[in-house]
Parts: C-alpha cells; structure tokens; sequence
C-alpha cells in the first residue's frame, strides 16, 4: 500500500462515473441479489489447496532479510521477481506468449533514479471464453533499506497479498489439469513500483498484454495478513473497497461468495465516497479503474507496522491470511466460470 504523499495529485485525476442515486442505487441492488446464483461446480476442493502452512512457508521466504526490502530496480527486487517467476514455472502456469514471465519497465518510464523493474506475468487460460480476461494482481515491491541499514520486510506491505495470489494460482492450475480449469482465462500480476507510485499498474494498463476492453475486472490484493486496531476484538473481516463503484453485480457477486464459503464480516467502512483516505486511489486497481475495468481491492486496513521494519512475518495472522485468500479465490472462480460475463453499471 503506498503511502498518502500524491493524494494531491490523484484528486485532480478522479473524473468518476455518475453513480445512481441511493434510493435508484438500493432498488437496483434488490433487483440483483435474486439474480445472483452462484455456479453450480463447487470449488471447496480446490479452495482448500490454499493452506495456513504453505502461505507461512512461502511468506517466511518472501520476506525474508535476503530480499533486502525488495525495493524497485534495486537487486532485492530482482531476487523477489525470480522468485515469482520459479514458482510459476514449478506449478506449470506459463507465461503469456509474448514476454518470458516478466514484463520490462524501462527506466525512462520511471521519474528521478529509479532503475528500471519488471511485473511478473502468469497467464491461465480459459477454456470457454479464453479471450476474456481476469486479472489477479498484488505488488511485490517495498521500501527497499532504510539510512540505519534497517531491512524493510514488508511481509504484510505486500509479501502477504504476494503469496495469496500464489496459493490461489496453484488452487486454479490443479483444477484446470482435473478437467475444471477456469472458463474465463485468469491473468495472475505482479506489479512493481506500487510504493513509488503504483508504475508498475499503470505500465501494465499503458502497456496491457491482452486487450482492456476484454479484461473483466481486476481483483487486487494489498495486504490481508494482519488486524487493524479497530477489528482487535473482531478480526473476522476484510476492507473490501470499490467493489460497486463500476459493477454492482460484482460487488454482489463477491457478497454471495462470502455469504455461502467464508463469512466475513465484509467491512465497507473505507468504500464511502467520503472517506478521507482515500484508499480507492492509492493501490494498483485504481489504474484498472480509471479504465472503466470493475475492481476489487481486499485490505485488512493500517497498523502499527505499517511501512516500519516491524511488518515481519512473525506478526502475521496465518489463519486469516489463508481464509481471506480462499474468498478471492472463490470470487475469482465465480467471476472466470459464470455464463455471463460480469455487466457493468449504467452511467
Ligand atoms: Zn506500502
């Protein structure tokens, strides 16, 4: 998650999408849940290939000090990017056609001494709609070392959003070599740059390697591994953040989902137009969003390690980690395997 630092910026950005009146907008959505019908192959199985034990080994991994913060075109980064790509080719998803796993930045599209990065790009295809695209997406860039040689971890800031969409591709490659791959093809992304200023997302956008009129929606995940203060006494949730704002159906889609496999209290607290942080233009989606692409973006809120050396995998709740990303899953497969390609609001 980046920091607060260009709010000013993306304020001047925003042109949204005349969204329907709330009286129109509650009608609309009542309208809809008796629509929504889940499919009928159930991915339980699949889903619970995603582990406590294998996201804390990997995590543990990812974060660990030898990735010196993984901070963009630095060797830590390069170390996390090979990283990615390894496990791509182990699990057997290939790479798309055009590019060997990772997608070159060059410098020039960074500003001041950046160098130039890489997003790490898996492509599963879709069985029955294989040019419709969904795109799984989580940076895997951080801070990088601090003055005092202090190693910035970031294994919640985001090796946890990192590793989910790891375990959720290997839930979708088993299905696919059982016989029931995804219909729709599902683009798993690794952006760079997120920390200094969501590059890679936009690169990806500027640059997509499938067409966006054919991208569905973008599922994006940065950090899911902690509790924020404010769920201490609660911690069964997730911030789910814009999910409505271009696709009520996917919003409603991503309710169903939780209401029938993972229960969460599903926190809108940081969706509200009003919200003074803002979070919908301050993680990679937004690039996806500003391009009419619906999105999600799962978020379990700030915390005291925020963008401090103490985001360590120790303070990760593997449990929740693990559920949260079966919820992604799980909307991700609803979303690849509906008959319909997901509608987006009338505006
Ligand atoms: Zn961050």
């Amino acid at each position: 998650m980046k920091n607060a630092f260009f709010r000013g910026v993306f304020l001047l950005l925003v042109v949204g999408c005349k969204t329907l009146s709330t009286d129109n907008k509650e009608e609309k959505i009542v309208d809809l849940i008796s629509n929504i019908k889940l499919e009928a192959v159930d991915p339980t199985s699949y889903a619970n290939t995603i582990t406590e034990n294998e996201l804390k080994e990997t995590l543990y991994e990812f974060a660990d000090d030898a990735m010196e913060g993984r901070e963009t075109g630095e060797l830590g980064q390069k170390k996390a990017a090979a990283y990615l790509k390894a496990h791509y080719k182990k699990i057997g998803i290939p790479s798309p056609d055009t590019i060997n796993y990772y997608q070159n930045i060059p410098k020039e599209f960074f500003s001041g001494s950046i160098k130039k990065s890489e997003n790490v790009v898996a492509f599963l295809e879709g069985t029955t709609y294989p040019e419709e695209i969904i795109v799984l997406s989580a940076h895997y860039d951080h801070l990088g070392v601090n003055s005092r040689g202090e190693i910035y971890n970031g294994a919640d800031d985001n090796g946890s959003g990192t590793m989910s969409i790891l375990q959720i591709a290997e839930a979708f490659v088993k299905a696919k070599k059982e016989g029931v791959g995804p219909k729709r093809s599902i683009l798993f992304l690794h952006v760079t740059g997120e920390e200094k200023g969501l590059y890679g997302s936009r690169y990806y956008t500027e640059n997509p390697l499938y067409p966006l009129k054919n991208t569905v929606c973008n599922l994006n995940v940065d950090m899911i591994g902690r509790v924020d203060a404010a769920h201490e006494n609660a911690p069964n949730y997730i911030y789910i953040i814009g999910s409505d704002r271009l696709s009520n159906e996917l919003h409603l889609i991503n309710e169903a989902v939780n209401e029938k496999y993972t229960l969460f209290n599903l926190d809108y607290k940081y969706n509200k137009k009003s919200d003074p942080n803002r979070f919908y233009y301050r993680s990679d989606h937004y690039n996806f969003a500003k391009n009419n692409i619906p999105i999600i973006f799962y978020f379990n809120g700030v915390h005291n390690d925020y963008h401090e050396v103490s985001d360590v995998p120790t303070s990760i709740n593997y449990e929740l980690l693990t559920k949260r990303s079966k919820l992604i899953f799980f909307t991700a497969w609803e979303i690849a395997n509906r008959k319909e390609r997901i509608l987006l609001n009338e505006h």
